[in-house]
């Protein structure tokens, strides 16, 4: 299939605030091509981000010359290793204006809110009484958004199922955003933790987290953020959040795979008991019985995640050598470009906000009398790559009323030759199908 690359009509664009060329050359992936030599679009950076060579070299410099198990061995390579593993919890809890402490690495965002969710469980059958202020049980409430991904749903449906807690929601609109109608009867005196994503995966759509936060506060309730989607793409500082936990993964932000981050309050964590157990997360042990470390050691159990620790440390730098308010307006522009010219294609439709206000760089779309596969499958031969299905979000699909979206997703080396492209891959698709 060949490709004829057009323009949506009207004005040019306003230049890009991000140097794209320049940034894609930090890419080592994107000088491959795909389908038989094809240029790879890649536009699903929402499922994982490609990685700059600053990330990868990091990675490499710590296994060629440091290599050893953090917090263990009084050697060299093991103290320089602790050194490099702490220095990366410092860079990362600076980047969202929080102290080391109160950063735990885990595996991604799906590790860190089932840390969360088995902590509030294990709470209530704890022995030691410091770990019981936050127990869930029977009569206390759970509150989530219908647009959650399911790594922010399925473990609070555990939780309860594990509690006899009951979980209860707020839902959507049909523009897409989430109805606060009822939020001061679904977040009431019974809820004890509100779980909310900042940015919809599928929709994206940013929420207004402040009305939520403080309606938790009011009633009591913790509050966990999935930043999943949204530290990645724009300036997010916990103290202006005033959430509890915060949680997002490292290879959605140019970062490696197998490491994901949750924050959380100094003085929530301290009350919680831990998730996994073993070593370097123990006090003392007796064939009696255990005491457990301080945050946020109590909850990193096992040899870490060390050279995904450092590699994510690069991958903030990178994003702070960019600067993350820019990286959201190089977003905010690539994601107004591309709503204008899914616009101009008879048979699109975005489902999500139609405009970019409070509105972030994920595109989902259907397009008339072509299954989304197919349209993902058109795309891919044209080497653009594009994610299909319901995106982890399944009742935002059926809420929406379709089988599953297109999406399309944005980051800071896409520019907009990567959406002119989509658009007229889409058109090709339509062709192709005979729908026009
Ligand atoms: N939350 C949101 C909003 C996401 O988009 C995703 C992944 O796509 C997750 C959570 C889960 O992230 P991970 O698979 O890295 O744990």
């Amino acid at each position: 299939m060949t490709q004829t690359v057009s323009r949506p009509t009207g004005a040019q664009p306003a230049p890009l605030p991000l140097d794209v060329e320049a940034i894609r050359a930090d890419f080592p992936i994107l000088t491959r091509t795909v389908r038989d030599g094809k240029r790879l679009v890649y536009l699903d950076s929402g499922a994982t981000s490609q990685k700059p060579r600053q990330v990868l070299d990091a990675e490499r410099w710590f296994y060629e010359n440091v290599n050893a198990a953090p917090h263990r061995g009084a050697h060299q390579l093991a103290e320089e290793a602790t050194g490099a593993y702490e220095a990366a919890r410092a860079t990362i809890g600076a980047f969202i204006g929080a102290p080391e402490r109160e950063i735990v690495f885990t595996r991604n965002s799906t590790e860190a809110i089932n840390l969360v969710a088995y902590a509030l469980s294990n709470a209530a059958t704890a022995k030691e009484e410091q770990f019981r202020r936050y127990a869930v049980g029977q009569g206390d409430e759970i509150v989530v958004t219908e647009m959650e991904h399911h790594a922010n749903l399925v473990p609070w449906q555990q939780l309860c199922e594990r509690t006899g807690a009951t979980l209860r929601w707020l839902g959507l609109t049909d523009d897409g955003r989430l109805d606060l109608s009822d939020l001061t009867t679904v977040v009431n005196e019974r809820t004890k933790l509100v779980a909310v994503t900042q940015q919809s995966n599928i929709l994206g759509t940013i929420n207004p987290l402040g009305g939520i936060v403080a309606r938790a506060r009011e009633v009591g309730a913790l509050v966990l953020v999935d930043g999943a989607q949204s530290v990645p793409h724009q300036p997010v500082d916990v103290a202006a959040l005033g959430a509890d936990f915060l949680v997002f993964s490292g290879h959605k932000m140019l970062g490696p795979t197998g490491i994901g981050v949750l924050w959380g309050r100094y003085e929530v964590l301290d009350a919680l008991p831990p998730f996994l157990t073993g070593g370097s997360m123990i006090e003392v042990v007796r064939m009696e019985g255990s005491t457990f470390m301080p945050p946020p050691q109590r909850f990193e159990a096992g040899v870490p995640m060390t050279a995904q620790a450092i590699g994510l440390g690069a991958a903030v730098e990178y994003l702070q050598g960019l600067g993350m308010d820019r990286v959201l307006a190089h977003e905010e522009a690539l994601t107004g470009y591309a709503l204008a010219a899914l616009a101009e294609i008879p048979g699109v439709t975005v489902v999500g906000p139609p405009d970019t206000v409070a509105r972030g760089g994920a595109i989902s779309f259907t397009v008339e009398g072509i299954h989304p596969h197919d349209v993902g499958q058109v795309l891919d031969d044209l080497g653009i790559a594009v994610r299909v299905g319901h995106h982890c979000a399944w009742p935002v699909v059926r809420r929406y009323g379709v089988p599953a979206t297109t999406r399309a997703t944005f980051y800071v080396h896409t520019g907009y030759d990567d959406i002119d492209a989509l658009a007229d891959g889409i058109r090709a698709a339509q062709k192709f199908f005979g729908t026009v």
